[in-house]
């Protein structure tokens, strides 16, 4: 670790970075691999067999998935060895979402208990809050829920009007206020409650026993999917919390709030991975089975096309998560060396990476939407029904678009996290974005031929952060202050973002591979991340046209987009052949394979 160089978040926009400085899945130890391979065998023996009970919210039946999980330490990963936890690192947690992701709303109950239900306790709680109940979370003794969500204070999460008053006694807060959407709260012990303390402009946590009382709740609502997965309105009326249950300090809880969301964010694009793994294999074993013409419908070109783009798409957005997970791990091994307090440190490591997280929450999920539409499709008129797998699959995964922060939001959240930390001196993207701007007026430098292995695509991705810097740096010196009103606009400098990030994510994880196993078994790596680097060329191509449109004139219109054609450029590549090459080795291994 120590001959790693430092990586800072939202760097990558400026920076390139070299293979050796990322982490990919690949490296994971044999430990890690048996954690993940225990969750794997806990799908198969408790979980898959049980899959229309647990929608069908049989009594009891998931709070009992959870304490089988929590007996075989599933929900103690990251939990502190002190609190009877594993002390596992971020990346080994991910691996854990990632392998129970496949596991449709058990994944989603569990992930809601060990994430925004545990982790604000054991990294905002003060040590006797922390001994209470961190070991009884860590073993599913007590089950956990996050209240953030209202009626009317959706995205907006610090707009809710739950609200806590202190007793004339001066020993309880009692908190009023209606909760929507509660992930677990039909069986959770306990509730992460955020609510306002009078007349205070932000939030405050607080850790509520369903035993204190004054808790009701509405029963569980009809969803479209995760139907397993209790989703419930819950309701304090004159719930009386002690006050040694204030999480943190009072208005601190829109900070929680947010700070946990991150970690939930990028764990969630874990669990979509470990998702779009099983969806594939299933799609590709169908393809192999099924019979039309004469043919396995593996055979088919247009078929073909739609197993390798999944397999891609997964690969790209997987290399993408651990790379940022690793990165996150690095920060907080580096914080803890400088002496900061372990719990801190992993808050801040996180938050250093919070620009990763959204993009990896946003993009993960994105992929699994389509890697189940297209299972939905390979499977035909069956992909429609209800008896075979791809309707449940189809349906689950449409809510990660959704929580933990909308695609919108976090779209929103790149742009605005990447240009704070410009204005706060902390990255300088003013500095390349205006050496992009000079680029325009000089000769193109076509540079020598150079047929080292990568060097053509680190060209290109070196391109596609000028296009990107090119249209940020355009917008924010054009409209200025009001550039945070323009969202399309936003919108476009997002997409050119997170694909460029996660388009570099695959191009150095087959780089690694490469370098480490040899030319021969990095082939198929190397043509996912082709064919991944080509199609974003074409998307960062698009958003960068739109956005400029949308506010340039005249002649510097011209100029810029010019600079967009030269930054987008490269030589042909033929994209069907590698999809070929890569649908081969899925459909001859009959799974998921890389
Ligand atoms: C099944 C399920 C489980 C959930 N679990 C939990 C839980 O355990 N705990 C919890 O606290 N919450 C939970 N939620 C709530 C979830 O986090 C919210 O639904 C989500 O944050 C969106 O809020 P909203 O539904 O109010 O939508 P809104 O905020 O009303 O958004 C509606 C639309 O407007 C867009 N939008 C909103 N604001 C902006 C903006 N500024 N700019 C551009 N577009 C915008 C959104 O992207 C979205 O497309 C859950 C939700 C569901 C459906």
């Amino acid at each position: 670790m120590s001959n790693k160089t430092s990586i800072k978040g939202g760097e990558f926009v400026i920076k390139e970075t070299a293979y050796t400085d990322i982490f990919i899945p690949e490296e994971f130890d044999e430990e890690a691999q048996m954690i993940r391979q225990t969750c794997l065998d806990f799908l198969d023996a408790e979980v898959l067999n049980k899959l229309d009970r647990i929608d069908a919210q049989e009594e009891g039946l998931m709070q009992s998935l959870l304490d089988k999980s929590g007996e075989l330490g599933m929900l103690g990963v990251s939990i502190p060895e002190e609190y009877g936890g594993f002390g596992k690192n971020f990346n080994t947690s991910m691996l854990v979402a990632d392998a129970v992701g496949g596991g449709f709303s058990f994944a989603v109950a569990l992930s809601a208990h060990t994430g925004i239900g545990t982790l604000p306790i054991l990294y905002y709680g003060n040590a006797e809050q922390k001994a209470k109940y961190i070991p009884k979370l860590g073993t599913g003794e007590w089950k956990a829920a996050y209240c953030l969500t209202e009626p009317n204070s959706g995205s907006d999460a610090n707009s809710g009007r739950t609200s806590a008053k202190l007793n004339a006694e001066g020993t309880h807060y009692l908190i009023n206020g209606q909760k929507m959407w509660i992930t677990n709260g039909g069986f959770a012990y306990i509730y992460i409650v955020f609510a306002k303390i009078d007349d205070d402009k932000n939030l405050t946590a607080f850790i509520v026993e369903k035993d204190f009382g004054g808790i009701t709740m509405n029963p569980e609502e009809h969803k479209l999917g995760i139907k397993g997965s209790s989703t419930r309105q819950v309701f304090f009326n004159d719930c009386p919390v002690p006050i040694e249950n204030m999480l943190s300090e009072r208005e601190n809880g829109f900070k929680i709030a947010v700070n946990i969301l991150n970690i939930g964010r990028i764990k969630l694009g874990a669990a979509t991975i470990g998702s779009a793994r099983s969806v594939i294999s299933t799609a590709v074993n169908y393809a192999n089975e099924r019979v039309q013409f004469n043919l396995p419908i593996s055979k088919f070109g247009a078929i073909r096309y739609k197993l390798a783009e999944m397999a891609t798409r997964l690969f790209a957005t997987e290399s993408a998560a651990y790379r940022a997970g690793q990165n996150i791990d690095d920060a907080y091994d580096s914080l803890v060396a400088g002496g900061m307090d372990e719990a801190k440190a992993k808050l801040k490591s996180v938050e250093q990476f919070a620009i990763e997280c959204a993009i990896i929450k946003v993009w993960c999920s994105e992929m699994l939407d389509y890697v189940v539409d297209e299972g939905v499709q390979i499977y035909g008129g069956m992909g429609y029904s209800a008896e075979a797998p791809m309707e449940r699959a189809y349906r689950d995964s449409r809510i990660n678009r959704i929580f933990e922060g909308t695609n919108e939001v976090n779209r929103l959240l790149v742009v605005d996290m990447l240009l704070k930390r410009a204005m706060k001196g902390e990255l300088d993207l003013m500095g390349p974005a205006q050496a992009v701007a000079g680029e325009l007026m000089s000769i193109p430098d076509f540079g020598e031929e150079d047929d080292t292995p990568f060097t053509a695509e680190k060209k290109i991705i070196a391109n596609l952060k000028k296009a990107g810097l090119l249209v940020a740096g355009a917008a924010v010196q054009k409209l200025m202050m009001t550039l945070s009103k323009e969202q399309e606009i936003l919108m476009n400098i997002a997409d050119v973002i997170g694909y460029v990030y996660v388009a570099e994510s695959v191009l150095l994880r087959a780089e690694k591979l490469y370098h480490t196993r040899g030319e021969e078994s990095a082939a198929l790596a190397i043509d996912m991340a082709r064919v991944y680097l080509y199609s974003t060329i074409d998307k960062v191509n698009v958003a960068a046209k739109e956005a400029l449109y949308s506010f340039g004139e005249g002649d510097e219109l011209n100029m810029m987009l010019v600079g967009i054609r030269r930054f987008t450029k490269a030589a042909p590549f033929n994209v069907k052949e590698a999809r070929q090459r890569i649908a081969r080795k899925l459909v001859e291994e009959n799974k998921y394979c890389f």
